[in-house]
C-alpha cells in the first residue's frame, strides 16, 4: 500500500468529529509523519484536545509561500449501518473506507506525502511550501480563524484547499450569510390580545413579500450561477390559545463575489425596525481568476496526471478558503480527491487511485509554481 493510503487510514482511525473536535490526535499523526530534517512543524492548540498544524519547507524567499490547506475534523459518524467500521480505515475493493476518508483526511495525507517528497528531492523551492491543517472546519471554521488571526500563515501568497472536487479545479465558491430575524410581542391570552401584540404576525409582516428578498443577491456569476435567499428555519409560539411573545426565522443567504455582506445586512435592516437581526454564521465568497498562474498551474498538473484537460469550475459548498481569502486576500484553488456526494453519509470512501493521483498533482503544483527555471 502507498504511503498516502497508509497515512490517510491512520488519520481515519483518529476520531475527530466536530463537535467536540479532538483534532489533536490527527495533528500528532501528521506531525510524526513530517518529523524529518528540513520540515518545521508547529502545533497550534485551540485547547488541550484540539490543535491546528502548520508544517513548513523553507524556500529561498524569491516567491511568496504556497499553502496547502486541509481540515482535520469530520462530521460525526451519525446514524445508519456501515459496511465496515466507520473509524477503522479499511482498504477494500480499491477504496479507503471510513468517516473523513473523502472529507478530507485522504487529501491531507496526499499533501503531507507530497511535502515530504519535495523535501527528499533536496531542491530548495523559490518560496516556502506550507501545509496548514485546521481544526473545526465543519460547523464554524474556528481553527482557520485562529490560524488566520495568529499571523502564522501571513506569508501565504497562494493557497490550494484539498476539499473534494473529483480532481477538478475549483476556482470559486459562493459565500454564506445566516441571519437570524427575531420579533417580540405582548404574550397574552389568545382570546383577549389583538394582532398588533403578536410576534408571529410581526415576523410575517417583516418577511413579506418573500420574493423581495431575492433583490439582495441579484446578478449572476459565470461559474457560480445565481445567489439565493431562503427562509430555512422558523419558530414561535407555545400554545394554540396563547398570543406569542417571541418569534424567530433564519435566512440562509448564498452570495456571489459581487455581493457585499455588510450591504445585505444594511438592506435587511431597512425592512423595518420591528425585527432584531443577528448574524449566526458568515463566510466570504471565493473567486480566483481562471487565468491566474495558480489556476493554470493546477490545471496543468491535473492534465499531466490524468491525461485529459482539467475541468475548471465553481463549487456549491463553503470551505475554509473563505476565512483565508478574507484575512489575507490571496488567490485560492480548491482541488482534492473524492466526490462531494461521498462526504457526510454512510459508507464514506475514496478511491485509492485518486489519493495517489492527488499526491502527484500536489507535488507537481508546487514544482510548477516554485521550482527554479
Ligand atoms: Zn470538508
Amino acid at each position: 500500500m502507498s504511503e498516502t493510503v497508509d497515512l490517510a487510514a491512520a488519520l481515519v482511525r483518529c476520531a475527530t468529529a466536530y463537535p467536540p473536535g479532538d483534532e489533536l490526535c490527527a495533528a500528532e499523526v501528521v506531525a510524526r509523519f513530517l518529523d524529518v530534517p528540513g520540515v518545521e512543524v508547529e502545533l497550534q492548540p485551540l485547547d488541550e484536545r484540539r490543535a491546528n498544524l502548520v508544517a513548513r519547507l523553507r524556500g529561498s524567499g524569491q516567491r511568496p509561500s504556497l499553502v496547502f490547506c486541509g481540515h482535520l475534523d469530520t462530521v460525526p459518524v451519525g446514524p445508519g449501518a456501515w459496511s465496515s467500521d466507520a473509524l477503522g480505515g479499511e482498504v477494500r475493493d480499491g477504496r479507503l473506507w471510513g468517516r473523513g476518508s473523502a472529507d478530507m483526511k485522504g487529501a491531507i495525507a496526499a499533501m503531507a506525502v507530497a511535502l515530504r517528497e519535495l523535501v527528499a528531492s533536496g531542491q530548495v523551492p523559490q518560496g516556502d511550501v506550507v501545509l496548514a491543517l485546521t481544526a473545526g472546519e465543519e460547523t464554524d471554521s474556528c481553527g482557520a480563524r485562529l490560524m488566520a488571526e495568529s499571523g502564522i500563515v501571513d506569508d501565504a501568497g497562494m493557497m490550494v484547499v484539498g476539499e473534494m472536487t473529483g480532481l477538478d479545479v475549483g476556482c470559486a465558491h459562493k459565500g454564506l450569510l445566516w441571519v437570524q430575524v427575531e420579533t417580540t410581542g405582548q404574550r397574552g391570552h389568545g382570546s383577549v390580545v389583538g394582532r398588533e401584540g403578536n410576534a408571529i404576525a410581526a415576523l410575517m409582516a417583516w418577511l413579506h413579500p418573500l420574493e423581495s428578498l431575492d433583490a439582495l443577491v441579484s446578478g449572476e456569476h459565470l461559474l457560480l450561477g445565481r445567489g439565493s435567499v431562503s427562509v430555512n428555519q422558523i419558530d414561535g409560539g407555545d400554545a394554540p390559545n396563547v398570543v406569542p411573545g417571541a418569534a424567530r426565522a433564519v435566512l440562509d443567504v448564498r452570495t456571489l463575489p459581487v455581493h457585499d455582506h455588510a450591504g445585505i445586512l444594511r438592506a435587511l435592516g431597512e425592512r423595518g425596525d420591528a425585527a432584531t437581526l443577528s448574524v449566526l454564521r458568515e463566510g466570504a465568497p471565493v473567486a480566483t481568476d481562471p487565468g491566474h498562474p495558480l489556476v493554470r498551474a493546477c490545471a496543468d498538473a491535473v492534465r499531466e496526471e490524468l491525461g485529459r484537460p482539467a475541468v475548471v469550475k465553481g463549487l456549491p459548498y463553503l470551505t475554509d478558503a473563505s476565512v483565508f481569502v478574507e484575512a489575507l486576500d490571496i488567490p485560492v484553488v480548491i482541488l482534492g480527491p473524492g466526490q462531494e456526494a461521498q462526504a457526510h453519509g454512510v459508507d464514506e470512501s475514496v478511491a485509492v487511485a485518486a489519493l495517489e493521483q492527488a499526491t502527484r498533482i500536489y507535488r507537481a503544483i508546487a514544482q510548477r509554481l516554485l521550482e527554479p527555471v
